[in-house]
């Protein structure tokens, strides 16, 4: 028999916007209809954030047999642009989401919303004030003080009503009057201290209702009302709004309207990055970045080109979960998730970034191998491909050094290691230029040592890889490091008195442009994606690639520092107190491309290759 509270416990745990929802459906408010919006405004491009407010939005619909309406909160001519509306329509489908009926438009309402403001104009609720922005934030007062009403604030109503229409028709200059909502001069809530409900904007059109409008609802004023007109029941919206939400009721219960609910939740805060859009703007602007879906950027349509699925990012944005509190996100919980994603789903090549020629002196000239290798220790349905095995040979430049350490388990002077798939080789010689610097390496093999027919009774513990000299094709690799060098560059700039580009990383983007992949690579087509062994995954770039170059962007290394730092019963320092890995972590992440994946370099719990390769 089971006890009450057993019963009462839910079979799958809900967050808290969850359960209001099943409340209210439960009490068949609103006939247990659930309708949400997501509500961008088109001036940029959607970013990791507006992701979650995607997911949550759009999840929420799903989950509950209800709808979603993707609504342009497109109230402010000036920074607005249809280019927006085509890239954020873009990338909801994208992130495998279908908005309720047709897109809707918040200058759709534009007539409406004109008519709720009569309507409170007539009943004595809103006047028009002739005061400049300077004077009315002043009149305002401060959350301890009250502030003042003016001599605009008494017009009458049909003054109000005429000078309305004017401003209407264009008959005053940008920023010479605003509509008002007439509240309380004296709420502690400053929100409610007469909000603007309209300004007039007359020197730019709007990018669909052209010039038909001199005057524009201001965010306030408009987002509830198109929330009503939609009749959206759970209006979902980031914390920094909750301050408005008494002005959104009071909105709606004096023009008795559909009382849709505003619901406010955490926004999503990701370490190293800025999420503004204002702030991406800036970096597309000065050509910080080379657009705004450069792959440096935490925007979808960046994260796309980056290799980023669509699935990474709505399991991210679902493990990150809807919170009440602020909180920062680790950028490295996004990188475990496409890590995660792509070690099921991707076939593993050969490639190597910065060659070195090593040549297999006792390995016959004129000789090539095909060798038959598994494309994935994850997915047997991934197939074998045929890698071509001769006597020149690149590995990667970091796979090799001369007075190596005992720990150094790659390639040194008369040491051994296993190629990938082929032959333990010895190095027995090292050629320098003039300067000094090491150009080839000789070395012998060892024909007994086949991978999978091994009887040269060897134990190596270094496996490479490697690509055949006269089979490899070129290509460009990018790889990409995180834009700025701080955890918080938003609050950091504000803490120091400096600009937010001040902490970005001078070395977020790093060009190779002389790298050997395996002729396997050869047909591979932009957003083809596959892990370079030992290196990370790689997908082929949308825009750099042509007909004569290919061009690879590194989508994530393979470490996880995500999975590491989670481990249980580690020391992890509290929360606010200096984290005495960090350092240490940092070397090692710098030499990530470079290791070994044996035992000791393996991140826990993530095999990304076998150990051994015999
Ligand atoms: P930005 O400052 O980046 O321009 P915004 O809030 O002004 O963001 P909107 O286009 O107005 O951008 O946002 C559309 C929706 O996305 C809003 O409901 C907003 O609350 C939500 N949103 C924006 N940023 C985040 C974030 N970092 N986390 C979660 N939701 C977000
Ligand atoms: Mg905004």
């Amino acid at each position: 028999m089971s006890t009450a509270t057993e019963e009462k416990e839910p079979k799958e745990s809900l967050n808290f916007i969850e359960i209001k929802i099943e409340e209210d459906i439960a009490n068949n408010k609103h006939g247990g209809k659930v309708q949400t919006r997501f509500p961008p405004e088109p001036n940029g491009f959607l970013h990791i954030g507006h992701a979650k407010s995607i997911v949550v939005n759009f999840g929420i619909a799903q989950k509950y047999q209800g709808a979603c309406n993707l609504r342009f909160d497109d109230t402010n001519p000036l920074t607005e642009d249809t280019k927006y509306v085509e890239a954020i329509k873009k990338d909801i489908e994208w992130l495998g989401y279908k908005w309720n009926g047709s897109v809707c438009y918040t200058s759709d309402y534009f007539d409406q919303l004109y008519e709720f403001a009569i309507k409170l104009i007539k009943a004595g609720l809103a006047y028009v004030d002739d005061s400049d922005a300077e004077t009315i934030a002043k009149e305002k007062g401060t959350p301890t003080q009250p502030g003042v009403e003016n001599e605009y604030r008494s017009r009458s109503i049909a003054e109000n009503l005429q000078l309305f229409e004017e401003m209407r028709q264009g008959n005053h200059p940008n920023g010479s009057k605003v509509l008002r909502a007439k509240i309380d001069m004296a709420s502690p809530n400053m929100h409610l201290r007469d909000p603007y409900l309209y300004r007039i904007i007359t020197d730019k059109p709007h990018h669909r209702t052209g010039d038909k409008w001199k005057i524009y609802p201001t965010y306030d004023f408009a987002h509830g009302q198109s929330d009503a007109i939609e009749e959206v029941t759970h209006s979902l919206c980031t914390l920094e709004f909750e301050v408005h939400r008494p002005l959104y009721e009071w909105l709606i219960e004096k023009l008795g309207i559909f009382p849709s609910k505003q619901t406010e939740f955490a926004r999503l805060n990701l370490s190293y990055t800025m999420m503004s859009k204002r702030n991406l703007r800036q970096l597309v602007n000065e050509q910080v970045v080379d657009g705004w879906d450069d792959p440096r950027m935490p925007t979808i349509s960046a994260l796309r080109r980056r290799g980023y699925t669509s699935s990474s990012i709505r399991n991210f944005a679902e493990k990150v979960g809807v919170a009440r509190r602020e909180n920062l996100i680790d950028v490295s919980l996004l990188e475990h998730s496409i890590r995660e994603d792509l070690n099921k789903t991707v076939p593993r090549v050969m490639a190597v970034l910065k060659p070195l020629k090593v040549v297999i002196t006792n390995y016959p000239e004129d000789k090539t191998e095909t060798l038959v290798l598994e494309n994935s220790p994850e997915d047997e349905s991934l197939g074998k491909r045929e890698v071509p095995f001769g006597r020149e040979l690149y590995i990667e430049q970091d796979d090799f050094m001369e007075d190596a350490p005992k720990k150094f388990f790659r390639l040194a002077p008369e040491r051994e290691v296993r190629l990938k798939g082929a032959y333990i080789i010895k190095c027995e010689e090292v050629i320098k230029d003039d300067t000094g610097k090491v150009i080839e390496l000789r070395c012998t093999y060892d024909e007994n040592s086949k991978s999978g027919e091994d009887t040269s009774g060897k134990k190596v513990k270094g496996v490479l890889h490697w690509v055949s000299a006269s089979h490899a094709i070129d290509a460009e690799v990018r790889l990409y490091d995180r834009l700025f060098n701080v955890e918080q560059p938003g609050s950091q700039a504000k803490k120091e008195g400096k600009e937010f580009t001040a902490f970005l990383n001078p070395d977020s983007l790093e060009i190779l442009q002389n790298c050997k992949l395996e002729p396997s690579l050869k047909s591979s087509k932009p957003g083809d994606q596959m892990q370079f062994q030992r290196l990370g995954y790689f997908c082929v770039d949308t825009q750099f690639t042509t007909n004569d170059k290919l061009v690879f962007n590194r989508t994530v290394s393979l470490k996880d520092g995500w999975a590491k730092k989670n481990k249980p019963a580690q020391n992890q320092p509290k929360q606010g107190q200096p984290n005495p890995n960090k350092k240490k972590k940092k070397k090692k992440e710098k030499n990530r491309g470079t290791q070994f994946p044996g035992a000791q370099n393996q991140a826990p719990g993530k095999p990304n290759e076998p150990k051994t390769d015999s």
